[in-house]
């Protein structure tokens, strides 16, 4: 008997050689991987498919009925050729085209292929004078009794199918492995299946290849979607409670420390928010165990404050608290900012420093050998209480001398691995908090950070200005552009600064910024590049103005000064690409030009846009493109325009991408395991699956009561899933 875990070519009936077809196809190796490549749609018996969707280039599987069959023999050369037409009962058709040299090929052909048959083809659509094609397409005849026995159903089902296996291939050898196969005892418990309605796994697995009914394909695919949820999640609780078990040292608050100076100075009123994760981390940090914990919010909501006053908290019981950013200019700022925050009591060891003071250390991979030197025998020493630094500081022997707590800025560029680097620098595991840069969906929060305690900043500080967005299309009315210039320019006649963003660096084609949405149009002008529109802007439409430069291609220091120059209003206007994206804070900084602006993706404009308007004054964010109106592009610009909702435009970014690249790169290639589910659509699965993992997993958080459970997660939850969860 065949189970899932034998390799295909030990299954009954397959056979080494088509093993290695299949392999080479999809890289299937065992059982379980082709019982689980699930058809990719159904076609009812009967239905045609429609022609007008098929664009030139894809390959395609179709149901079609022949509507002529003309076999004869080529005028320019040798041969016969077999011209096909089909249709699909809309008035469509598309011409096959079959040679051959030998008459009698084209006349069996022809004798298949007789008018009014319908059959299943298989090909890459081509154009040939003007009209789509199939060249040789294969083809399944749909009314032979072969067939008609592998389809009883009045559904087929239609496989990812390559040039070498077609789909009806796929979905005999599916038969013939399935029929095969030893009976499953269902690892989902039987409460847990009786209570939300689930099928039970054998059927869904034989209903999802061959249904019934379209009912019994949902109930098949309602009970895999399960699956996938409950596997992810199990796995994501388990992490948490084993991670829950390590031990920490308790970092308890105190009255009379650094923390409690810092309130009391603190110029402006903690928000509502603010001060319930302020709680929050106390509380974890005082506790046993390390913190492992999430905070998201909208773009200026204030997370750097709760992360500062959590970081004191650490210092004032002696232990060293660590802030890693994702790039040298985010580090340089926020020890800046962090200097400016906390005035003399970051300033030990200097003339002005308060008593108790702490240090503030910057590591990172581009400061000078003294300055670095310097950094280093603070950290090690422990004099500095905070260090600020970019994933240097998790390299390249930098020696803690009591790490207490590690806040991850920016989570999206940080992998897990880095945060265990960093963990390995402590004797016991440091508390970690995590800020994302962008607010994200509940559903990827709880898939992709599932690990994680979550707390999140909804509102916004008050006395905060408002940001008008507005979309300027070039093309369509070029005075607006002008006028958008002239905006800037009077923001700056005011003493305010501005932003221009590129999405691209320029001078060399191949540093096109690669977080950039795929284009809609293909084979457009390249887009606006920082070192192009730059002199550009200082020769023409910003003439007179101090006009600086600011990409990923400059020198640490020099990123550094630019942005220094910039805080202390020495430039008018910085040119840059999206290094500006993350946490820059420069309050005087009113109006931000974006262009190109369809070349970013939704999250990226709101995060951009979130650089302005954090001052007193309005913020203006003008997006301007030439993509026409009614393209998706547009559809994304519109979105960022209408609302300011951080949560609202991350939900949208995810309708309108796909899935893999909200999961992120390290799982598209490798096959995932969420084959059905969908982290937008099947929100209410994800959540269901969560709770009834907490609820198992309270009891018996090894599986021990649930073996077969155990073994199918361990088996759905392969390497390559570990890799991207970690990835996050
Ligand atoms: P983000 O959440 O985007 O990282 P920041 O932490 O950079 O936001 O905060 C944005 C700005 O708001 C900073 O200048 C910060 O000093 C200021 N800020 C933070 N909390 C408050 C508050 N409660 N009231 C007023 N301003 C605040
Ligand atoms: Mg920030």
């Amino acid at each position: 008997m065949t189970t899932l875990d034998t390799p295909l070519a030990k299954a009954g009936g397959v056979g080494p050689k088509v093993a290695k077809v299949v392999e080479n196809a999809f890289g299937m190796v065992t059982v379980r991987d082709l019982v689980y490549h699930f058809p990719r749609r159904y076609a009812e018996r009967g239905e045609l498919t429609d022609i007008a969707s098929l664009r030139v280039g894809e390959d395609v599987t179709i149901m079609a009925q022949v509507l002529r069959c003309n076999p004869h023999q080529m005028k320019s050369r040798p041969g016969w050729i077999v011209d096909v037409l089909v249709g699909d009962g809309s008035g469509k058709t598309l011409s096959l085209a079959f040679f051959t040299q030998k008459m009698g090929q084209a006349q069996w052909r022809a004798s298949q292929l007789r008018p009014g048959t319908r059959a299943m083809f298989a090909g890459t659509v081509s154009e040939f004078q003007g009209k789509r094609q199939l060249t040789h397409p294969d083809y399944l005849l749909l009314d032979e009794d072969d067939a008609a026995e592998d389809f009883a159903s009045a559904l087929i089902p239609v496989y990812p199918a390559t040039k070498d296996l077609y789909s009806w291939q796929v979905a005999k050898l599916v038969s013939t492995v399935m029929s095969t196969l030893e009976p499953q005892v269902d690892p989902m418990p039987a409460t847990l299946r009786s209570q939300r309605s689930l099928m039970d796994l054998s059927s869904a697995l034989r209903e999802i290849h061959r249904p019934a009914s379209w009912a019994t394909v949902t109930l098949a695919r309602n009970r895999l979607k399960w699956d996938e949820a409950f596997a992810v999640q199990i796995s994501l609780v388990q992490r948490k409670m084993r991670a829950a078990q390590w031990p920490a040292v308790p970092r308890r608050r105190r009255d009379d420390g650094l923390l409690a100076a810092f309130d009391a100075e603190l110029p402006f009123p903690l928000t509502n928010g603010q001060r319930a994760v302020g709680e929050e981390i106390a509380h974890d940090l005082a506790v046993e165990h390390p913190m492992h914990r999430l905070l998201q919010g909208e773009v200026g909501s204030g997370k750097t404050v709760c992360a500062l006053r959590g970081m004191l908290q650490v210092v004032d019981c002696g232990a060293q608290a660590a802030i890693l950013a994702p790039t040298e200019v985010l580090a340089a700022q926020h020890y800046r900012s962090m200097r400016d925050l906390l005035g003399a009591m970051g300033r030990a060891g200097e003339l002005d420093g308060a008593e108790h003071a702490t240090q503030i250390a910057l590591v990172t991979g581009s400061q000078g050998a003294p300055a670095r030197r310097r950094a280093l025998a603070a950290v090690s020493s422990g004099d500095a209480g905070i260090v600020v630094g970019t994933h240097a500081l998790l390299y390249e022997g930098v020696e803690f001398h009591d790490l207490g707590l590690v806040v991850v800025d920016e989570q999206h560029r940080f992998g897990v691995e880095q945060r265990d680097a960093l963990r390995a620098k402590a004797e016991q595991p440091p508390h970690v908090l995590v800020m994302t840069a962008t607010p994200i969906p509940r559903t990827v929060a709880m898939t992709v950070f599932g690990d994680l305690d979550v707390s999140t900043l909804t509102e916004l500080p008050g006395g905060r200005s408002p940001i008008t967005t507005h979309v300027v299309p070039a093309t369509e009315k070029p005075t607006f552009l002008d006028r958008a210039w002239q905006r800037l320019r009077e923001e700056v006649a005011q003493g305010h600064q501005a932003y221009v963003v590129c999405p691209r660096i320029g001078g060399d084609a191949s540093t096109e910024d690669a977080s950039l949405v795929d284009s809609d149009t293909p084979a457009r002008r390249p887009a606006a590049a920082v070192l192009e529109v730059a002199p550009l802007l200082a020769q023409g439409a910003l003439q007179g103005l101090r006009v600086g430069v600011l990409h990923g291609r400059l020198p640490g220091d020099e990123k550094d000064a630019v942005m220094r120059d910039f805080g202390a209003g020495k430039l008018d206007v910085v040119v840059s690409t999206t290094v500006i994206e993350v946490g820059v804070d420069v309050p005087n900084a009113t109006v931000m030009v974006v262009l190109d602006a369809d070349r970013f993706g939704i999250s990226q404009l709101h995060q951009l846009r979130g650089r302005v308007g954090r001052g007193s004054a309005p913020g203006l964010c003008l997006l301007v493109t030439e993509t026409p109106q009614g393209t998706p592009a547009r559809e994304r610009l519109a979105a960022v325009e209408s609302t300011l909702d951080g949560f609202r435009l991350a939900e949208l970014d995810l309708e309108l991408r796909r899935e893999g690249d909200v999961l992120g790169e390290a799982q598209s290639g490798s096959r995932s395991h969420l084959r059905l589910l969908s982290l937008l659509k099947d929100a209410d699965v994800i959540e269901e699956a969560r709770a009834a993992a907490e609820e198992l997993l309270a009891d018996d958080p090894m599986l021990e009561a649930h073996p077969e459970l155990a073994a199918a997660i361990a088996a759905l939850v392969a390497e390559d899933r570990a890799e991207f969860l970690e990835k996050g």
